[in-house]
């Protein structure tokens, strides 16, 4: 007797912002197995480690299965009723007591696009924009730098475009670690003949693929930048027609790369002089050039600063609005774009309508049959965090998001969150942040529920509901339509499945217009702006004219500034973040992997064997690790990937951003993961 069929059905990666899809095997409502996905657009049938092991986490032992609600120090199970009931109750009176801006929402780049339209939509028809999500600590200042400048904060080429690069610049970015399966273009690139440039602090993966590699000191972005432009225009490889047809601004911005003093830019970054003019002299000469960023240049105090001056480059050059000519931010989890599309965000509405614009205001209200929506810029994650803590934030909602291992100063961050009158928390597992909560919820993970998701080259596709959420936990949608009706909502939040959320969404954001669920159902999905059913998306933005209002290019002087914490003789090293290949953002699902938690278990800190001799410490010794912030205990790794006088973590794992430096940027409001002053002490043996 023939044993029950294993189905085949296309899915899309769970983690980062690549969008790669698999073929999951669904066998008696469970997961059993994945197939590679060779017609997949984005991937061809390849997948990195975290993709290799996405179905590790869905039947875990440490799956969330039913509500709880916390009894002394630890948690008691309710029934869902009680539980929606309980937390409604709590946020209406926090509302009545002290008004809506007393309570504040995080949204999930990991949840769907219906459901963070659905919270946001949610938080203003309470009554307030503290509505955030992750965006506002990765890529913020990408959305700010590139809305001022080309009016779209958005990548402007699909990724496969990069193949038909001839220069490839890429800054602050460790793609073959953090995007892997983004590398695979480049890749193809450079065996046609492409140029590769790399700027970053580390000797990371991408710099052993190098022609050039620009080892500028962290946080010296701008003076990089403002010095590779000096060059072009020294030696008149601007590109004059595109600038006058298509771009405003070039004066000032030509005056004030004037006063730029190239030995003073080798002073600030360490690059020599003669390195900065081969980059700016390759990127300028190519016939299509291309720039990828990511939190590198995004986590500072200067991060937009970083952007609008990458946006100069590509604006000075020409090098916008072709194919393998563009600027590609690779953003971090697998719907971060889709969070800020859906209006997930302090300052925007669904489609990027500004809060304070009062007519496209007006008519999002009207659409969501309300006479007004708040006005006021709302707060920011970190702004949050500081509001719990002074006591003008009395309630936190919180989907999907885990800031007691992702936001910058923990230690602070902790006390804020047990300062809060109410904290909810619903996710798929007990993180660090849930077992602070008053209430947790059990929430259904990517494969237990349908929806779409955007990933970092806009491309919208649609994941079908697998298998049934373990015990009683619920799709997200679900949890927070009945938070909507329980708190006064009942119209606006009448959904059955999320198919009717999308069709809002066409309704509401102009981009996603033509973005249906029958076309996120084809292979490969499609790409907005999409503005009608039958238009065909939009993979290369800008090709005839910018998304700004008078339709140009913005060019913009922007001076260097040092970043907010400088070395001083307590704490005379830097401190920079980022990701492994192994782990993905706060981990609390790729640590619970067995494949990839074996490779790589916990905390540690590369330091350039300089830097260790001085201390004497050895390769693989517990040490110390401080800043202004607090203290992180950690192995050593003594490695001439790092430069002397720079120390590198990865922030998955408890402990780093204890460390992190919460100056905001004063536009985005992004922190400054990347510089923070420290001292390193070796540990008894
Ligand atoms: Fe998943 Fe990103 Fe890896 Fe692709 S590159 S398999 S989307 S984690």
């Amino acid at each position: 007797m023939s044993g029950p069929m294993i189905e085949w059905v296309r899915s899309i990666c769970p983690f980062c912002g690549v969008g790669c899809g698999f073929l999951a095997g669904v066998e008696r409502n469970r997961l059993v197995g994945l197939e590679y996905l060779t017609d997949h657009p984005v991937c061809e049938g390849a997948l990195c480690p975290k993709g290799n092991a996405a179905l590790e986490t869905v039947h875990h032992a440490d799956r969330l299965l039913h509500p709880l609600v916390r009894k002394g120090d630890g948690f008691e199970r309710i029934s869902w009723d009680e539980a929606l009931e309980g937390i409604a109750a709590r946020l209406l009176d926090i509302q009545r007591d002290h008004g809506a801006d007393a309570v504040g929402f995080l949204a999930s780049a990991k949840c769907t696009n219906e459901e963070n339209y659905l919270l946001q939509k949610w938080a203003r028809l309470f009554g307030t924009n503290n509505i955030d999500h992750c965006a506002r600590l990765c890529h913020a200042s990408t959305v700010a730098g590139l809305a001022r400048t080309l009016g779209a904060g958005a990548m402007t080429n699909p990724m496969s475009d990069v193949a038909h690069s001839d220069c490839i610049f890429v800054i602050g970015s460790n793609f073959t670690e953090c995007h892997p399966l983004a590398s695979r273009w480049v890749g193809d690139a450079l065996e046609r003949g492409a140029f590769l440039v790399v700027a970053d602090p580390r000797v990371t993966p991408v710099v052993w693929q190098a022609d050039l590699h620009l080892r500028h000191r962290p946080g010296s972005d701008v003076a990089l930048l403002n010095g590779m432009m000096k060059v072009i225009l020294q030696e008149g490889l601007h590109n004059e027609g595109f600038i006058a047809a298509r771009t405003s601004g070039f004066d000032v911005l030509r005056q004030s790369l004037a006063a730029v003093d190239l030995a003073a830019v080798e002073e600030i970054t360490g690059v020599p002089v003669a390195a900065i003019q081969e980059a700016a002299r390759r990127y300028a000469r190519a016939k299509a050039s291309v720039i990828m960023w990511s939190m590198g240049i995004t986590q500072h105090t200067t991060g937009v600063d970083n952007v609008i001056s990458l946006a100069n480059l590509a604006l000075l050059a020409g090098h916008v609005g072709r194919p393998g000519a563009g600027l590609m931010p690779l953003r971090g989890q697998s719907n971060v774009q889709g969070a800020c599309d859906m209006g997930a965000l302090s300052n925007f509405l669904t489609g990027y309508v500004p809060v304070t614009d009062a007519e496209r205001r007006a008519r999002i209200a009207a659409q969501w049959g309300t006479p007004e929506l708040p006005a006021a810029v709302g707060l920011t994650v970190v702004e949050m965090m500081h509001a719990a803590g002074t006591g003008a934030l009395r309630a936190l909602y919180v989907m999907g998001e885990n800031p007691m291992i992702t936001d910058p100063n923990v230690d602070h961050v902790r006390e804020g969150l047990r300062n809060l009158d109410l904290l909810v928390v619903q996710d798929i597992f007990l993180t660090e942040t849930a077992e602070l909560a008053d209430y947790v919820l059990p929430a259904a993970l990517w494969a237990e529920k349908a929806g779409s998701y955007t990933n970092t080259e806009r491309r919208v596709q649609w994941q079908p509901r697998l298998i049934p959420p373990p015990g009683e936990a619920l799709p997200d949608w679900q949890i927070i339509a009945s938070m909507g009706r329980l708190t006064g909502w009942a119209d606006q939040f009448d959904v059955p499945s999320p198919e009717p959320v999308l069709a809002e969404i066409n309704a509401v954001s102009p981009a996603y217009r033509g973005v249906t669920q029958e076309r996120t159902q084809a292979l490969g999905g499609v790409t907005w702006p999409c503005p009608e059913e039958g238009h065909p998306g939009t993979p290369i933005l800008h090709e005839t004219r910018f998304a700004t209002a008078d339709g140009l290019g913005h060019l913009e002087p922007i001076a260097y500034r040092p970043p907010a914490e400088q070395p001083d003789d307590r704490y005379p090293l830097v401190l920079t973040t980022g990701r492994t290949v192994l782990h993905y953002n706060s981990g609390s699902m790729t640590r619970r992997s067995k494949a990839l938690l074996t490779r790589e278990r916990s905390l540690f800190v590369e330091i350039s064997p300089a830097d260790a001799a001085q201390r004497g410490l050895e390769d693989g010794q517990q040490v110390r690790v401080s800043t202004r912030r607090g203290d992180a205990d950690c192995l050593a790794r003594v490695t001439s990937a790092t430069a002397a006088g720079v120390v590198f973590m990865p922030f998955h794992f408890a402990g780093a951003n204890v460390l992190t430096n919460d100056a905001l940027d004063p536009t985005a409001k992004i922190p400054e993961y990347k510089v923070a002053a420290c001292q390193i002490e070796g540990l008894p043996r």
